[in-house]
């Protein structure tokens, strides 16, 4: 007899734990064990969180701002996020119609509970962020992932979604930018897509967590913005974590219609309570500061674009790997499908030999390409473009 107790439920038996959080921890563990690691799996921005919205929140708790906060959340927090919205997205927004949670992560969660009962569809288009089908069957719904590949942009076509859609079909997850393939949607793609969901009713999670995280001079665009009708079925999901380089303050955001929004409050309130309140006192001023934030941000972009460039071109000059260069986020997902081994052991094998970490293609749902995170610094990213071509001379 084993010792090991059998698993607790069937949710801890059908949740499967982030493989993009294991790869990362397996990666620090060997350089916290001294070797010469290059990470590219990071989820994170390598920066640290801008002073002004850092001094806010010491502010915040020097002034004893450490009690509960409303459910969904400190109201100038949300007051300014709904005149983001109604501002610069032309989306009329109410405070009302605003959450702030615990994380992205936790909105998208929270959306996914409050519109999917058990036995409902959603659709995942693949490459998808790898919580999305776990959330979905721990809400009891079940995902219908679609696989977009290389050969469309790593886009959902219009087609491909009416063929995925069955009178179950819920809810669609879009995520423009994307993560993990740097993907970005054009206003027409977004809006024939948008145009399908609706026809045939279906909910849209939106998770814009990468909204200004855009190169090329590309725009950010929502489905809520194309009408009133697609707008009263669209659930915005965004957060502070990437825009800001807060991953650690676990602060997300929800915008919907207001019925929506009070019910996911509602799950919120018997969840978590509210989202830490000093950390919400510092995130508002990433908007009252709205200069220091403008320069952050940009400081940011101008190293990420250059790294995008940086990498995309090392990748691409290795022969078998082809990337394209994608628009947003801080990924470039290359194809490897060339070389003829699963992109699991691919990536074990990369780690083991050069102690290059990044992430295989199949936990996004899409088999032969890995993700690389260039949210790290050029040297890094030079050094194991050096290893990973060594490696790939080797198969
Ligand atoms: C990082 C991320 C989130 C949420 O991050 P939080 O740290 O929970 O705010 C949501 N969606 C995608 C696609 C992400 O990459």
């Amino acid at each position: 007899m084993s010792n090991v107790p059998a698993p607790l439920s069937t949710w801890v038996l059908n949740v499967s734990p982030s493989p993009t959080l294991a790869v990362d921890a397996k990666a620090k563990a060997l350089k916290a064990a001294g070797e010469d690691v290059c990470g590219f799996a990071a989820g994170e921005p390598d920066f640290d969180t801008p002073a002004h919205i850092k001094e806010a929140a010491t502010q915040a708790l020097r002034d004893g701002k450490t009690k509960y906060a409303p459910t969904p959340g400190i109201p100038p927090l949300r007051e300014a996020i709904a005149a983001k919205y109604s501002e610069t997205y032309n989306q009329p927004t109410k405070a009302a119609q605003v959450v702030v949670s615990p994380g992205g992560k936790f909105s998208c969660y929270l959306t996914i509970l409050a519109v999917c009962s058990s036995g409902d569809e959603v659709i995942v288009p693949a490459p998808y962020w790898v919580s999305y089908p776990e959330m979905v069957k721990l809400a009891g719904a079940t995902p219908k992932v679609v696989v977009a590949t290389d050969a469309t942009g790593f886009k959902l076509t219009p087609e491909m979604l009416e063929a995925a859609i069955t009178p179950r079909s819920k809810l669609i997850i879009l995520n423009s930018p994307s993560n993990p393939s740097g993907a970005v949607y054009t206003v027409e793609e977004l809006r024939a897509l948008t145009a399908v969901a609706m026809k045939h009713n279906l909910y849209i999670m939106s998770d814009e967590i990468y909204e200004h995280l855009l190169y090329d001079g590309v725009q950010h665009v929502s489905p809520a913005s194309f009408s009133d009708e697609a707008r009263e079925r669209t659930i915005i999901v965004s957060g502070f974590a990437k825009t800001f380089a807060m991953t650690g303050w676990r602060l997300g955001t929800l915008v919907a219609p207001a019925a929506i929004a009070k019910s996911v409050a509602e799950l919120q309130s018997q969840m978590t309570s509210n989202a830490t309140t000093f950390a919400q006192w510092g995130a508002l001023a990433a908007y009252t500061e709205k200069d220091k934030t403008q320069a952050a941000l940009e400081e940011m972009l101008v190293a990420f674009d250059r790294r995008r460039k940086l990498v995309h071109e090392g990748l691409n000059s290795i022969d078998g790997i082809d990337c394209l260069l994608s628009k947003g986020a801080f990924y470039l997902f290359p194809n490897v499908s060339s070389f003829g081994l699963k992109d699991l052991e691919f990536c074990e094998r990369l780690l083991e030999s050069e102690k290059v970490a990044a992430v295989h293609g199949s936990a996004f749902g899409t088999e032969g390409f890995l993700r690389i995170s260039y949210a790290t610094a050029d040297e890094t990213l030079n050094k194991g473009l050096e290893r990973l071509a060594r490696f790939c001379g080797t198969l």
